[in-house]
């Protein structure tokens, strides 16, 4: 059912404020669930269900749903929606995603995220989903566009946000959705991303936190140069900076969006041996 009659029929308004955008849609949500391949043994979290469009549709194609939803109003909605369709096999829960623990909830791995993300709160979410003990074979998330173009970048224009995801998981993109598909309608262009997480680092690092230190450092000042962004961040001399940055075989004059995560490895490594 349209979610703007299914809300009125319940006398809910959309909070802004939580990002509630309900897809309305029926292709687009079948588009974003046949992008999960979801095998029938799967369980899958949903993060933030809203009125169910795509839950049940998720729970016909896995074995087990646990949706995570911050906002109870909802509730009444999503348990006749789950009703109406005779599925046993969703369990609701009503929290803030970032306040679960996702390895105790989703303690058998592995499992697929599938989530038409509030947008307030995508980069929050990748982090606690990514670095998670338990972390998703698989997720498909509706994201902002200009999210998913940051997380699918190549050298040149990467960011932090792009290095910590391709650390973790390998993009892809799945299609740009125009706002008419929402209602209400979002004022920004949104998009699907796949990640399919790997089982160990693509890349050579000593661990992970020296890793993400080095990282961090580069991208803290980003205007500069790395010899400089060096310096300052992972507190080494300008000569020792520099010494890092040849052990690595990189240009001292390049800038942090140029590098690929190959090379942050790398940096990782000179890093160890002279601190
Ligand atoms: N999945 C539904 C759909 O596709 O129509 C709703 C998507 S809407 C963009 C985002 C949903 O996330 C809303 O239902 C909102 O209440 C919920 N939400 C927002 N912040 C959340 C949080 N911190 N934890 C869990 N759910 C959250």
């Amino acid at each position: 059912m349209n979610p703007k009659l299914l809300l009125e029929d319940h006398g809910i308004a959309p909070k802004k404020s939580l990002g509630q955008n309900f897809l309305q849609d029926p292709n687009t949500l079948d588009k974003i669930v046949a992008a999960a391949e979801l095998l029938p043994t799967d369980t899958v979290l949903e993060i933030g269900p809203g009125t169910g469009a795509m839950t049940t549709r998720l729970a016909k194609a896995a074995e087990r749903v646990v949706a995570v939803e911050i906002d109870s109003r909802l509730e009444p909605v999503l348990r006749a929606a789950l009703a109406a369709e005779r599925l046993s096999n969703v369990s609701l829960l009503f929290a803030d995603i970032l306040q679960v623990n996702v390895a105790s909830l989703m303690a058998d791995p592995p499992y697929v995220v599938v989530a038409n993300l509030p947008y307030y709160i995508t980069s929050a979410i990748l982090r606690h989903l990514l670095e998670a003990r338990h972390r998703p074979r698989r997720l498909v998330l509706m994201v902002q566009l200009e999210v998913a173009e940051r997380l699918t970048a190549a050298p040149g224009d990467m960011s932090l946000l792009t290095v910590s995801a391709q650390f973790y998981a390998k993009p892809q993109m799945i299609g740009r959705l125009k706002p008419s598909v929402f209602w209400p309608r979002p004022d920004v262009d949104s998009a699907v991303v796949r990640l399919d997480t790997y089982a160990a680092p693509p890349v050579d690092v000593p661990d992970v936190a020296t890793f993400f230190k080095v990282v961090r450092a580069g991208f803290a000042q980003k205007r500069k140069q790395l010899k400089n962004a060096f310096a300052e961040g992972v507190g080494l001399s300008h000569a020792d900076a520099a010494i890092m940055l040849e052990l690595a075989s990189i240009d001292p004059k390049r800038r942090a969006e140029t590098l690929s995560l190959g090379e942050w490895a790398a940096l990782a490594r000179a890093f160890v041996t002279l601190r």
